[in-house]
């Protein structure tokens, strides 16, 4: 086992800059989630690692080497790619043994390979899958399979490029819960590679978010849920996603408004900072759970609207209102009136407000 890191690391593939400037370290032992859509780099980090990949800029370092020349044989790092790759025409067994019986293994008794198989089978649960065949296993045996073959190899850290992303979401909940027991039980090093940000979130000491080649944050999933650095940040974590509302502050009178062609919300000034007093154009943050919505018009509301669509959870609701082209979801426990077009005001929970500086269009 071993610290991964890297040291401002940039990778181009011709005109496109995959990595920029990329600088962090993932500890001995860590869950480590690189996080990010679609094209922000998250493979090239994990192939620079590995050492599939060269022609890059800055040092990578495994525990305090630089790696930056090491061959990928070397490195005895283990990659897991989002197919499992078994042989379908070897047993489990042979599956798992094959990379102790490969010419560049060190030379053991046949007795120590058995001990080792069945270490590692035990281990993960699948000792008593050793004589079947691939086909003859479901997909999360097959996930484990494949993890086995790859611990045999001792490896100082093991990464992983969506090995879940292809399951149904039933099964991706269970492959999810499969894989914290599997990180917890074996301690090792995981660099785990994901664009779904309840993975990251449920599996992950820390949490690297790459957007477009950049780092937008690290931090542990807490940090990142309730301190997102920026708009981005916010948006990527939680479903439905954050509401972002952009407009102006305004003073009248003592008072302070979030004022958008679409809405004029009053926000009480200690929830203001300073920071966001100053700026002229902010972006307000705040999560659909953190907005209650309630039938009629209510007095003390903060907003007023009517209801434009809903989606049913398990014991409420969560409401869709459009003012202007301001679309807004908030959840709602009292869902007997509800109706589209039915009126309902919306409260703010003020403490879990956010101000950003608007990155991006919505
Ligand atoms: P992610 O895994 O986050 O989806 P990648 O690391 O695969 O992102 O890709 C990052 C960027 O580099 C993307 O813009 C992608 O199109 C580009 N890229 C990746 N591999 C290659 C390649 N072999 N040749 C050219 N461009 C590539
Ligand atoms: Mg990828």
């Amino acid at each position: 086992m071993a610290e991964i890191s890297f040291k401002n690391v940039s990778k181009a593939y011709g005109l496109t800059k995959a990595l920029e400037n990329v600088s962090f370290t993932c500890k001995e032992g860590e869950f480590f989630s690189i996080f990010g859509p679609s094209g922000a780099g998250k493979t090239t980090c994990l192939e620079l690692i590995a050492g599939i990949k060269g022609d890059y800029s800055g040092n990578i370092f495994l525990g305090d080497q630089n790696i930056n020349s090491l061959s990928v044989q070397d490195r005895n790092i283990s990659m897991a790619f989002e197919n499992y790759s078994l042989y379908p025409h070897f047993t489990v067994f042979e599956n798992i043994v094959f990379p102790l019986k490969s010419p560049r293994a060190k030379s053991r008794s046949e007795q120590e390979i058995l001990e080792i198989v069945t270490k590692n089978a035990t281990d993960l649960g699948i000792s008593h899958l050793l004589d079947r065949s691939p086909s003859q296993l479901s997909g999360g045996q097959k996930q484990r399979v494949s993890l086995a073959r790859a611990l045999v190899r001792e490896p100082q850290a093991f990464l992983l490029d969506e090995p879940i992303a292809h399951l149904d979401a039933k099964l991706r909940t269970v492959a999810r819960a499969n894989l914290k027991e599997i990180a917890q039980r074996l301690g090792t090093t995981i660099v785990y590679v994901t664009h779904d940000y309840r993975e990251a979130l449920a599996l992950s000491d820390t949490i690297l978010l790459l957007r477009e080649g950049k780092i937008e944050q690290i931090g542990s999933p807490k940090d990142l849920w309730n301190n997102p650095l920026s708009d981005f940040v916010a948006h990527m974590i939680g479903d439905p996603v954050m509401n972002l509302i952009d407009g102006e502050i305004k003073e009248d009178n003592g008072k302070y408004f979030l004022s958008s062609k679409d809405i004029t919300l009053e926000v009480p000034k200690k929830y203001l900072s300073q920071e966001s007093m100053k700026k002229k154009n902010v972006r307000l943050g705040i999560r659909p759970n953190d907005l209650s919505a309630s039938a009629g018009t209510d007095a003390n509301a903060n907003i007023k609207g009517k209801v434009y669509g809903f989606e049913r959870k398990s014991n409420f609701f969560y409401v869709h209102m459009m003012l202007g082209d301001t679309f807004i979801v908030a959840r709602s426990f009292n869902d007997k009136q509800l109706s589209v077009g039915t009126e309902i005001s919306i409260s703010f929970n003020f403490e879990r407000i956010f101000f950003f500086q608007k990155t991006f269009e919505l």
